[in-house]
C-alpha cells in the first residue's frame, strides 16, 4: 500500500517537478529542481519540510534550481555519479544498486544511460512508482545528447522489466506532440488509438497525462516495441536487432 503522496509540478514551458510526502516520517524530497520558485512555493503550500534534492541529470532544467533550493532550505543533494563533474556540488554521488530512502520506503536506483551518459531513475518498487526522469516520455523516449541506440535501448529495457502497473512519472508533457509520430509508427495499433482518444480528452482539459502505467506504454509506445511485428513490416525490419529497430524510429522521431 502506498501512503506516499506526490505534488506534481508544473514548471517552465512542459516541465513537471514532483515532490514526494512520506506522511509518516514527515520527510519530503523533491525529483529535480526545474524551477526554484515553483518548487519552493510547492513546499511552502503544503507546510513541508524539504530533506533532499535527488537529480535525475544534469541537464539545467532539472538541476538548474539546486543552489537555490538547498540555500532556502538546507537539504541535501543526490545526484548521478557518472555526472559529478557536471553537478558540483552534491553532498551524495550515486549510481545502479544504491539506495537510497524516504523515511521508510527504499528506492532503488537504476542507470539509464543515452539522453545523458550518467542519467539515473528512482523507482519506488513497493509503491509501484517510478521517476524517469528524461530516459521515458509516454509514447516517447529522451533524445540521444550523449548515449548511443544500443546504450538506450538498454536502459528502456530496465525500465520495461518493472510491473506494468509502475507508475511512470516522466519529467515532461510532450505526449499530445509523442502522440502524433507514434501514430504514423503503427497506426493500425488499437491500444495506441485508446490513448490518442485519451490524450485528447485529458489536454484538452487542461489536465496531465502523467503518470502512467508502464503497461500503457509497452501497448503503445513505438520506443518500446521493436518487437511489434506491424512496426518491423513498416520499417522493412522483420530481421534486424531490437536496438536497431529502436535506432530508426529515435532517428524518424529526430527527422519528424
Ligand atoms: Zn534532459
Amino acid at each position: 500500500m502506498s501512503n506516499l503522496i506526490i505534488k506534481q509540478i508544473p514548471c517552465l514551458s512542459d516541465n513537471y517537478g514532483y515532490l514526494v510526502h512520506d506522511p509518516q516520517s514527515g520527510a519530503t524530497i523533491t525529483i529535480d529542481t526545474p524551477d526554484a520558485n515553483a518548487i519552493l512555493e510547492a513546499l511552502k503550500e503544503e507546510n513541508w519540510q524539504l530533506s533532499a534534492i535527488w537529480n535525475t541529470h544534469h541537464h539545467w532544467d532539472h538541476a538548474g534550481g539546486n543552489a537555490a533550493i538547498k540555500e532556502a532550505t538546507g537539504c541535501l543533494i543526490f545526484a548521478p555519479k557518472g555526472e559529478a563533474d557536471m553537478i558540483k556540488g552534491a553532498d551524495h554521488y550515486i549510481g545502479e544498486g544504491d539506495s537510497v530512502s524516504l523515511g521508510a520506503h527504499a528506492v532503488q536506483i537504476i542507470e539509464t544511460p543515452g539522453h545523458t551518459r550518467g542519467h539515473i531513475c528512482y523507482v519506488f518498487n513497493e509503491e509501484r512508482v517510478a521517476f524517469v526522469g528524461d530516459t521515458l516520455f509516454s509514447l516517447g523516449c529522451g533524445r540521444l545528447f550523449e548515449g548511443s541506440p544500443e546504450q538506450m535501448w538498454t536502459s528502456l529495457s530496465k525500465l520495461m522489466a518493472l510491473p506494468d502497473e509502475t507508475r511512470i512519472y516522466c519529467a515532461h508533457e510532450y505526449t499530445k506532440d509523442n502522440a502524433r509520430f507514434a501514430n504514423t509508427i503503427e497506426p493500425e495499433n488499437t491500444d495506441l488509438q485508446d490513448r490518442i482518444a485519451q490524450i485528447d480528452n485529458l489536454r484538452g482539459k487542461g489536465a496531465p497525462t502523467i503518470p502512467v502505467p508502464l503497461g500503457v506504454e509497452k501497448a503503445t509506445n513505438p520506443f518500446l516495441r521493436a518487437q511489434s511485428p506491424a512496426i518491423r513490416t513498416r520499417l522493412k525490419m522483420e530481421n534486424a536487432s531490437d536496438s536497431a529497430v529502436f535506432a530508426r524510429i529515435r532517428q524518424m522521431k529526430d527527422d519528424f
